[in-house]
């Protein structure tokens, strides 16, 4: 399976209790359906956020079913940017949309603010 990005080949990765998969050069992340989800609820997060490339997504394919990948806001988050696959539902990230979820960042203060 190759990074839909930099069309290399992917590391299987650990994330909490669901298997991911983990491009070496951009840090880019590919979950099952549902495995995204799992991964967020247990607050994981990847141990390494910092691209080696900063490459645009060229490639729209989903590198599984060769579906087509479209930009969602799902699972709760609407600040993370993720891309589904239309048809396996599997689910692209870039490990930089992880520091979102960081007690710390802009996103989560910004979602407290809106909360009030
Ligand atoms: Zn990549
Ligand atoms: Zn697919």
């Amino acid at each position: 399976m190759n990074c839909p990005k930099c069309n290399k080949e992917m590391s299987p990765l650990q994330a909490g209790e669901v298997q991911a998969k983990t491009c070496l050069f951009c840090k880019g992340l590919w979950f099952d359906v549902n495995a995204l989800e799992k991964a967020l609820e247990q607050k994981w997060m990847p141990a390494d956020t910092t691209p080696e490339t900063s490459a645009e997504i060229k490639n729209t394919v989903c590198p599984e079913c060769s579906g087509s990948l479209i930009s969602v806001k799902t699972l709760g988050k609407p600040y993370l940017d993720t891309l589904a696959c239309t048809i396996c539902q599997g689910r692209w990230i870039e490990a930089s949309e992880f520091k979102k979820l960081a007690p710390d960042s802009l996103w989560q203060k910004f979602k407290i603010w809106l909360s009030r």
